[in-house]
Formats: structure tokens, C-alpha cells, sequence
């Protein structure tokens, strides 16, 4: 009984654009058979032993043809249970998706199809380009400026002439004179709309817009490289209107995200949101340690202190698996460090009866020296092993109970991408900037310019690593992006 192969659309680049399901069948594959990809941080998605094979093609340079690739996914498909398929853009979409269903069908071959994101549409998009727009175009025409000839004879100029339809032609760089002087000859107006639009939707991408006439000189002059997109009609003219890639006031900034646990981070949605082009990366992995907290701790607390988001998950996990809930809580006083952990609380119904200023271990400390009368009964989950300061303060002068409710492990991923670049590192924490230089090595975040730190204790670990940190005027994910906008301002 053979596998299942998944014909996957892996979108036009922006690792945001690959659809859900496509993403599920990544991480569920045994076998990976992928194309030269606008992005390949795509292949860290697989899990552990999967194999990754490579039949790039790209102009002029066919890695393995396309027979062989057709058999390569039926023989794959006699060992493994998923193959995917990976392609740019959408897989019908000048993917050669088609042949290589119709050759499984053939061979008995079980297969999916997971449409993608295409760049003929997407790419646009980025660019500020509506495909269609009401009033200006009705309709698009998406065509490939390669045939198996290699060239434009094929293609109805004097129809494409008369149509105020958008025209897409993918494939068409290299061909951008000979299609603009085909479209002139054939009677469109020099003065048309059109726009290249090259590396779309990732962090490099550009677009140069010009009349018809003068696209050519003008692509030339900017020395645009592919992968490229070329459009022409009046839809272009919405770019001044809808163009929002890349803009605002981190707009185009290239940010590092080491995280603590899984990416996406809401910080990586908040520096989005601004318009930089942030990369997050698992830097460190986090394991819960079931069964510590017990119910006998619970009834003997009179103060909850939680740190982060992330205690607060674990207690209330640990909680609700000892058949308790917040009513356990209802006499006990809750501390939180600051908004991001009273928010998380919240989730649980409860709120926060404290929340120091600042808003970081010392703040908690200091608050609690003034508040709690001494020997108050605290309870305090954190993390295993590390930062020990706040728990060694209040006991100090509280009874203490800090169990260790999760651990915090090397992460699993693997090292930046060779060709990746950044105008600054962010970080949110100590172990995250451990954890950065353990994967990268300090060559590799050195090269990252800038650093900005969430507060004293991660400007601290940056410093004794020495890195200069441009510390947040607050310590939270805001504070983070103001200190950043001030940098690249
Ligand atoms: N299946 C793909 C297209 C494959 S043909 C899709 O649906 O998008 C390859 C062509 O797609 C390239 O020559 C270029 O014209 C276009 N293309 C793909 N990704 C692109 C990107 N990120 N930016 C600009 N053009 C892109």
C-alpha cells in the first residue's frame, strides 16, 4: 500500500503565506521533494529525520527533469506514508503540478492537492497592486513568458492590447523589452501603467513602476534580480494608495527574534504590525515538568506571585490537574510582574491585586518588601534551576514555596540561514541571548548591528557577552518596539 503524495503550494516566499494545511502536511513528512524555493526557512519546519530532497529548477538550469522527478515521487511514495511536494507560489500555477498528479494517477499513486498562495496574485498584493479594482479592471490574465519554445510566440499581443484587463506574466524578466515592445506595437498606449515587482513579498523586495514605454530603461537602470513579477495596466496606479509592505516606522528594518519557547512571539506581531521584517527563531525550548505543584500548596498559600505568561500557563495547567480551579484562589492575593501576565491571568478569570512598577523582578521584590506583612505564606512557580534572585529575596522575608514547574532546554532548531541578514537582534530575555549565542555563535549575532534589550537583567547577560544593548524605557514588548523605532528612526 503506497504513501500518500501532497502536491503542496508553499506561497510566493513570506513564510506567513503558506497555507495551514500545507504547513501540517510539512510537519507531518517523511520525505520532503522541493523546487528552488523564494524561501527555503520552509525545510525547519520538518520534524527529525525527515528526508529533504532538492530538484530545484530555475532558468536555464534544470536540476532534474521533469520525468525523473515524476518517478522520484512514485518511488518515494512505496516507502514513506507522506511525500510532500513543495512548490512555489500555488502548485498549478506554472508548477508542473498537473504532469506530476497525472503521473501518480497512472502509477496508482494516492495523491492531495494543497493549493498556495500564488505570486501572480500575492505579489501584487505586496506591492499595493490590486489584481482586479472596481472601475479600473474587471478582469487579469496570468500568463507565463516561457513556453517550450522559450519565448513570447504564443502569446495574443493585439487581443492583450485591447483589454483593459491586468496583465501578469511570470517567468518574463529577462524577456521585460521584447513584451513591452510587443504590447506598444500592438497598439496599447506608451503611457499604460506597468510595474516590475522583483523578490516579492520578502524582506528584499522591490518594485519599479514606470509608463510601458519606459519600463525596460527603468528596470535596467535598477538592476532588478528575479525571482520577478511584471504587470501592466491601470491597477498599478493604486500603488500610491495601498502600498503598505515595508512601510511604517520600522518600515523595511530587519529584525532577529531569538525565542524562548515556540514562534511565533507577540512580539514578532507587534514589530510587523510597524513594518519590519522580523525572522523569529526557537533559541531555547521549554518543557513542562508535570505533577509538582499539589493541592496542599494551593491551601496553604495567602500570595500567588507570577512572573510571566508562561508560570502563569503552567500553574493554571498544574491547578486544573489537581480537578482545582480559581476558586482555590478565592482568599489568596495575586501578584503579577506586569500587563502581558495580568492579561494571561485574566484569561483565567481572576485579576492581578498587585503589579509593581517597574515592571521586572526588582519592581516585584521591592512591592512586596512594602505590601506583605512577614512571614507571609508565598507562593511563587517558576522556572527550574534559573533566575534564583527573586526567589533568594523573598525568602528572605516571606515563607516560600517557588515550585519548579517547567524547564527551559537547548532548542532543537537548527542554525540561521547562510544568506540571512539583520539590521538588529531583540531580546526579551537572559536565557535568549544565552540561548542565541549557544545556536549562532557570537560571529553570527555580531553581525545582526544592533541590540536591544527588554531590561536589566537581559541588558546585563548582553553586556557580559559583550554586546552594547539599547535598553526599553519599560520592560514589555511595547517598550521593546519604541526603543527600536528610536534606533532606526
Ligand atoms: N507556481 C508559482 C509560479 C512558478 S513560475 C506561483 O504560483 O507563484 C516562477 C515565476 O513565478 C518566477 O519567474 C516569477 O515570475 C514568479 N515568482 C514566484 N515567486 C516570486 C516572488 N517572490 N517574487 C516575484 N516573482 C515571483
Amino acid at each position: 500500500m503506497p504513501g500518500t503524495v501532497f502536491l503542496v503550494g508553499a506561497g510566493p516566499g513570506d513564510p506567513g503565506l503558506i497555507t495551514r494545511k500545507g504547513l501540517d502536511c510539512l510537519r507531518r513528512a517523511d520525505c520532503v521533494v522541493y523546487d528552488h524555493l523564494a524561501n527555503d526557512s520552509f525545510l525547519l519546519e520538518t520534524k527529525p529525520g525527515c528526508e529533504k530532497i532538492y530538484v530545484g529548477k530555475q532558468a536555464g538550469n534544470h536540476t532534474m527533469p521533469q520525468e525523473a522527478i515524476n518517478r522520484l515521487l512514485a518511488e518515494k511514495a512505496q516507502t514513506c506514508e507522506t511525500v510532500v511536494r513543495l512548490k512555489g507560489g500555488d502548485v498549478y500555477v506554472f508548477g508542473r503540478g498537473g504532469e506530476e498528479g497525472a503521473w501518480l494517477r497512472r502509477e496508482g499513486v494516492p495523491f492531495v492537492v494543497v493549493p498556495g498562495v500564488t505570486s501572480a496574485i500575492a505579489g501584487l498584493a505586496y506591492a499595493g497592486i490590486p489584481i482586479t479594482h472596481r472601475g479600473v479592471a474587471r478582469g487579469f490574465r496570468v500568463m507565463t513568458a516561457h513556453d517550450k519554445g522559450g519565448g513570447l510566440t504564443d502569446l495574443d499581443f493585439s487581443s492583450m492590447a485591447g483589454t483593459r484587463d491586468t496583465l501578469v506574466f511570470l517567468m518574463g524578466l529577462s524577456l521585460v523589452g521584447e513584451i513591452a515592445s510587443r504590447l506598444l506595437a500592438a497598439g496599447k498606449p506608451p503611457e499604460t501603467p506597468a510595474a516590475v515587482i522583483s523578490e516579492a513579498t520578502l524582506p528584499a523586495q522591490r518594485v519599479v513602476t514606470a509608463p510601458l514605454s519606459e519600463l525596460e530603461a527603468r528596470v535596467r537602470e535598477a538592476a532588478l534580480p528575479s525571482p520577478a513579477l511584471i504587470v501592466v495596466g491601470e491597477v498599478v496606479n493604486e500603488r500610491e494608495t495601498l502600498r503598505f509592505f515595508g512601510e511604517g516606522p520600522l518600515g523595511g528594518v530587519r529584525v532577529l527574534v531569538p525565542c524562548v519557547g515556540d514562534a511565533p512571539s507577540r512580539l514578532g506581531e507587534l514589530l510587523r504590525g510597524r513594518g519590519a521584517f522580523v525572522t523569529e527563531t526557537p533559541v531555547r525550548r521549554i518543557r513542562e515538568i508535570p505533577g509538582v505543584l499539589t493541592e496542599e500548596d494551593v491551601r496553604w498559600a495567602q500570595a500567588l506571585v507570577l512572573t510571566s505568561r508562561r508560570a502563569c500557563a503552567f500553574f493554571f495547567a498544574q491547578l486544573f490537574a489537581l480537578s482545582l480551579d480559581a476558586r482555590a484562589l478565592a482568599n489568596v492575593r495575586i501578584a503579577a510582574v506586569g500587563p502581558g501576565t495580568e492579561e494571561a491571568l485574566q484569561s483565567y478569570g481572576l485579576r492581578a491585586d498587585l503589579i509593581p512598577e517597574p515592571h521586572t523582578g526588582a519592581g516585584m521584590e521591592a512591592l512586596l518588601r512594602r505590601v506583605l506583612a512577614p512571614g507571609t505564606r508565598v507562593l511563587y512557580p517558576k522556572v527550574k534551576g534559573l533566575a534564583p534572585e527573586l526567589a533568594e529575596a523573598l525568602d528572605s522575608f516571606c515563607a516560600l514555596r517557588a515550585p519548579e514547574l517547567y524547564e527551559n532546554l537547548p532548542a532543537e532548531s537548527a542554525a540561521l540561514p547562510a544568506d540571512a541578514a539583520f539590521d538588529a537582534a531583540v531580546f526579551t530575555s537572559a536565557s535568549a541571548v544565552r540561548g542565541a549565542l549557544e545556536l549562532f555563535g557570537r560571529d553570527a549575532l555580531a553581525a545582526c548591528g544592533r541590540f536591544v534589550s527588554i531590561g536589566p537583567k537581559t541588558t546585563a547577560e548582553l553586556e557580559a557577552n559583550g554586546f552594547a544593548a539599547a535598553e526599553a524605557a519599560h520592560a514589555d514588548l511595547g517598550g521593546v518596539a519604541e526603543k527600536l523605532e528610536e534606533l532606526f528612526s
